[in-house]
């Protein structure tokens, strides 16, 4: 049995401790290879049947007592749970809004703790790999402050030029900011260095964990990380615009202030008093009235990553992109695509981004025509997400059989250039 047949990826699926998770998912066309799970997770059957219950047995019996029933807390009880999945503690993580709000609001009030009054260069630090909307908020924010931004330029687009940040950073600097698993290449930044970097240059550090929270083990308390956001919707399977956590470090919690003073976040917003005096706590970076029904299935999703645990699941996803990078060597190389991750697996997150010319028509047929579903990332590269808690390796072994299939017969020569509006 070679290492590329489908015997062997049967044995490793055999031999799969956390194998029998992808029964807790929805999982209606067995035939879809969907390996897409850094976008959009699948659905757990659990999240279903809790926006079950938030609809029938809360909004339809319960009303409005449906709130001191359990919808207030929810923000601060789903924050919990995310703590124990990054690292840190239940009172200092809170699901709310969406991450570029959440971005907004940790970048605005890090330069303005940082630059107010104070003899700070207002300027914040970032790179060219991260995600567009982490950019274009840093440069909504640093242009409303009259702060500079510095983004670093990584030397490939690929890998981080960590060196480069690091020299970079002057005395008196406001902000770091990076994503910590970079989204076109997943190459994963050293935090734990970034951050004592940035801390000794007088900085905040704050980082964007969406391609990472539930795919890489993180601890946010030893890197003394000071903020950070992500999504739930991602690895998290919270389901689609579930909203965002932000996480900010006890001993900042009073000294930073929310730029939105909207009334979730006051102290006291059932007295309805007319002037905002902010929550002692991380409560004072919510804005208004959570999105209940967007809310209520994240709690299955983390459930399930913390039965499973982030350890076991690291281990996997590193087994299963080890793989699919020994298949792309086998059969994709050959055929002039390219790597666009890194090789050594503790500088990769959870997914594996393979490069071609002619990518997005590649993506096109992919989906149309082989029931494989990956994304593609323009210019040039199509994802491969690996979801340890429901990708096996036979849907590693023949989506990578099947894409080098369209290359050798030219199935995606017949789509059009176009890009559709949603990739
Ligand atoms: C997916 C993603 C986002 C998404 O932000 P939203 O405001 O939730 O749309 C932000 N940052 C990074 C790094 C992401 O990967």
């Amino acid at each position: 049995m070679t290492e590329i047949s489908a015997e062997y990826a049967a044995q490793l699926d055999t031999q799969d401790e956390l194998a029998a998770f992808r029964q807790r998912f929805l999982v209606d066309d067995p035939s879809l290879i969907y390996l897409d799970g850094n976008s959009l997770g699948r659905m757990p059957l659990a999240a279903a049947e809790m926006v079950r219950k938030a609809t029938q047995d809360q909004w339809g019996s319960r009303l409005v007592r449906a709130w001191p029933e359990g919808w207030v807390g929810l923000s601060r009880r789903l924050g919990a749970k995310i703590a124990q999945l990054i690292g840190a503690d239940e009172d200092e993580v809170i699901v709310c809004d969406s991450t570029s709000v959440n971005l907004f609001k940790l970048v605005s009030a890090a330069i303005e703790y940082q630059c107010m009054g104070k003899s700070c260069a207002p300027v914040v630090v970032t790179d060219d790999m991260n995600f567009p909307t982490d950019l274009y908020v840093m440069q909504g924010c640093t242009k409303s402050y009259g702060a500079e931004l510095r983004v670093i330029e990584s030397k490939d687009g690929m890998s981080p030029d960590t060196d480069g940040i690091v020299v970079s950073m002057a005395h008196g600097l406001a902000l770091l900011s990076l994503t910590h698993v970079a989204f076109k290449s997943g190459a994963l930044h050293d935090m734990q260095r970034l951050t004592s970097a940035a801390h000794k240059m007088g900085a905040l550090a704050l980082w964007d964990l969406s391609h990472s929270v539930g795919a890489v083990p993180l601890n946010l308390r030893n890197c003394d990380v000071d903020l950070a956001v992500g999504c739930t919707y991602k690895y998290l399977n919270g389901g689609p615009g579930s909203p965002a956590f932000l996480y900010v470090r006890r001993d900042l919690q009073q000294k930073l202030e929310n730029p939105i003073c909207g009334w979730f976040g006051e102290r006291a917003p059932f007295d309805f008093r007319l002037k905002y005096e902010p929550a002692y706590d991380i409560g004072r970076f919510l804005a208004g009235t959570p999105p209940i029904l967007s809310m209520v299935g994240i709690e299955a999703g983390v459930d399930l990553l913390l039965e499973a645990g982030i350890d076991r699941l690291r281990e996997k996803s590193i087994r299963q992109t080890e793989y699919l990078i020994s298949l792309f060597d086998e059969w994709l190389a050959p055929l002039g695509f390219t790597l666009k991750s890194p090789r050594v697996a503790d500088s990769r997150g959870s997914h594996v981004s393979i490069g071609h010319p002619d990518a997005w028509r590649v993506d096109r047929a992919l989906i149309e025509e082989m029931n494989v579903i990956p994304d593609f990332r323009a210019p040039d590269c199509i994802r491969f997400g690996v979801t340890p808690l429901y990708t096996t390796f036979t849907e590693i072994r023949e989506a990578i059989e099947r894409l080098a299939q369209v290359a050798t017969e030219g199935l995606h020569l017949k789509y059009d250039d176009e890009r559709a509006a949603v990739t």
